[in-house]
């Protein structure tokens, strides 16, 4: 199954692909955390897409597709994948095509804004591993403390309420336009992201069938 799962930031992509690519035994490939990762390393990767991240803006595609096709090349891709949070762009759609990727099924996971905005600036990012955490649906054991590490738990830049009001506007901007760009190729199915995890998750496996 080679899927993409599209959706505006904070509809739950990141969450729904772990679940999925368990039950499919397949990788995730999300650009969001390879960047989130190269940032806090301060990678050359890291040092070109910050000032787009912390603003909320897309980084240049030239350096997505960059990363995309480096990582489709690995082996454990091979008997497919889920994609989350790429492509976002029409050119960035094309370019998978032009790689020779083919595929099968993009779900597009539908919350409304005034639901994502609470959702997303109440996340909260370990400085130290970068686990994510949420002051009211995921809390860590001690407040402000990473279980996993210790490290200390912050708002990350593009968490906070004024970029996520520009993450939200780029999305309906470029990214919606996939919406129609897949539909046109029979690929896509919605799925309604209000609601239980659990009642998302089996929505997502059913639109994988039809
Ligand atoms: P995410 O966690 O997927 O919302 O990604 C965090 C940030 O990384 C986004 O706000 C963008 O700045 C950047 N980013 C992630 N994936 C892409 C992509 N496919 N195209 C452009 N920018 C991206």
């Amino acid at each position: 199954m080679k899927l993409i799962l599209l959706g505006a930031p904070g509809a739950g992509k990141g969450t729904q692909a772990e679940i999925i690519a368990e039950r499919l035994s397949v990788p995730i490939i999300s650009t969001g955390n390879i960047l989130k990762e190269a940032v806090r390393e301060g990678t050359e990767l890291g040092l070109k897409a910050k000032s787009f991240m912390d603003k909320g803006e897309l980084v240049p595609d030239e350096l997505i597709i960059g990363i995309v096709s480096e990582r489709l090349a690995q082996p454990d891709c091979a008997d497919g994948f889920i994609l989350d949070g790429v492509p976002r762009t029409v050119a960035q759609a094309e370019a998978l095509e032009e790689m020779g990727v083919v595929i099968d099924r993009v779900v597009n996971i539908d919350v409304p804004d005034e639901i994502i905005v609470p959702r997303i600036t109440g996340r909260r990012s370990c400085r130290q591993c970068g686990s994510s955490y949420h002051v009211e649906f995921k809390t860590p054991k001690q407040e402000g403390v990473c279980d996993k590490c210790g490290g200390e738990l912050v708002t990350r830049s593009d968490d906070e309420e004024s970029t996520v009001k520009n993450r939200l506007r780029v999305y309906h901007e470029t990214t919606e336009q996939l919406i129609d760009y897949y539909s046109g190729k029979g690929k896509l199915r919605e799925v309604n992201g209000d609601g239980e995890m659990c009642d998302i998750t089996r929505a997502i496996l059913e639109a994988l069938e039809a």
